[in-house]
Order: C-alpha cells, then structure tokens, then sequence
C-alpha cells in the first residue's frame, strides 16, 4: 500500500520542488526527509525502496518501536529526529538518530554533548529556532540566537551543520515566508558573527509549505502527509 502511494505522489512532489528551484534559480541541493511518523514500519520500508533514505520521525519511543520491527532492513536509513526531546531520553535518542533536528534549547545541547562523550561519539544536529515568537513552537529565541548558538557549536560532541525551524499554521502566505526568510538571515548572520556552526543546512518546509521554504533558501524538507496520506491519531 505505502509503496503505491509513493509511486504516484513522489513523482510529483518531485516535480514541485524542481519547479520551486526554477523559480528561486536556485540549483539546490534540498533533500527530502521522509517523515513516517503517525505510519507503521512498513511507510519505512516502502520509502527506502523508492530511494527515500533520509527517514524522520518526531518520537524516540516510536522510533524504537519501529527499528524493532524492521530487524536491520533500515540499514540504509538515515534517521533524523524532528520532535521535541527530553533531556532523559538524550542516551537513547543518540542510539537510535542520526541527525538530531530539535536541538531546541542550552540545556538539552549540554545532556547531548556529555551523553555523546559518554558514548564515544558526535551528535550531529541542528539548532531549531523559533522565529515566530509563537509560544507553542519550541527553540531558541531568534533574537537572541547568535550567542546562543555559539555556545551549543562550541560543545565538545555536538556538531552543529545549520538550523531548523517550523512556520505557524497560517493561510497568509506572507505570515509563513516572513518565518523562513527569518531563519535564513539568522544562519547567514551566525555566519557573519563567528558562531561556529560546522554547516549551512536549513530544515524548513512541510507538506503545506514545502515550494515557500524552498524559495527561501531550504536545503531540506521534512514532508510527512503529501507522501505518506493522513497520520492515524
Ligand atoms: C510531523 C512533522 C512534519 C511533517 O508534517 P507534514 O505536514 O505531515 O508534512 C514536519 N516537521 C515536524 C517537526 C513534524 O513534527
């Protein structure tokens, strides 16, 4: 069933996004994270099939759940976590992902870094930042970022490759443009300024925005329902 339905809407979704790019004249690269979350194992499989290898889920528990059921068929999977994470998760969501996108505060960067340190490794992740100033959206504050930033960049085992942001539900086109153009001018400034950011990546753009973001300079989309259909829940 999964494998149907990305035959026919991968196509076009990857027919937007060029049409995006042309229109921006930008050449990209923007990568698309596949976000299964809401869908069983097999939206996973089904994915990595059609070449989708880039997979996001928003849990850690899901996510754990799911690898369970795959049994190593994801071993080509690149797992990147989207959602909100707690700090008494940080060990285990090292284990299970490979990009970490919801760096969202100081506190969770530092469980991050001393969890990695524990466990020999980096964390590779992304800081998300707020630019909308909505108080249900998480991340940092982007008036205040830059310094910020800097402070998660320079922590001993996170490696920090760009940022992440989420634009509000709003009908107003202007509304979710204004969010990502915001994003973009905070990476260029962290540029700018020194922050020490170790990549340029901009994760912005869902199912309901994905062309603005991409205009705006994103490099990589998290699209859930335009791939997948509606999540149960
Ligand atoms: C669920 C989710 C997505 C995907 O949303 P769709 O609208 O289904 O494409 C993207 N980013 C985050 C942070 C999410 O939680």
């Amino acid at each position: 069933m999964y494998a149907e339905r990305l035959k026919e809407t991968l196509p076009r979704v990857e027919e937007r996004i060029a049409r995006a790019l042309e229109r921006s004249g930008r050449i990209g690269p923007v990568r698309i994270v596949a976000v299964t979350k809401g869908h069983p194992a097999a939206a996973v499989s089904a994915a990595a099939s059609a070449g989708l290898t880039d997979v996001g889920e928003n849990r850690v528990q899901e996510l754990d759940a799911k690898r369970g059921e795959l049994e190593g068929a994801d071993s080509a999977v690149t797992w990147h976590l989207i959602g909100h994470l707690q700090r008494n998760k940080a060990r285990r969501a090292i284990q299970l992902f490979d990009r970490i996108h919801s760096i969202d505060s100081l506190r969770l960067a530092k469980e991050l870094s001393s969890e990695a340190v524990r466990a020999g490794v980096t964390v590779r992740g992304l800081v998300q930042v707020n630019v909308s100033g909505e108080e249900s959206k998480g991340g940092f504050d982007a008036d205040r970022a830059v310094s910020e930033i800097a402070q998660v960049a320079a922590l001993e085992a996170v490696r920090c490759e760009g940022l992440m942001t989420m634009a509000p539900f709003s009908a107003d086109e202007d509304v979710v443009r204004a969010t990502f153009i915001g994003a973009r001018e905070l990476l260029e400034r962290c540029a700018r300024e020194g922050a020490g950011l170790q990549g340029a990546e901009l994760s912005m753009g869902m199912s309901g925005d994905f062309e603005i973001a991409i205009e705006e300079g994103s490099t990589m989309l998290r699209l859930g329902t335009i791939l997948f259909g509606e999540r149960a829940q």
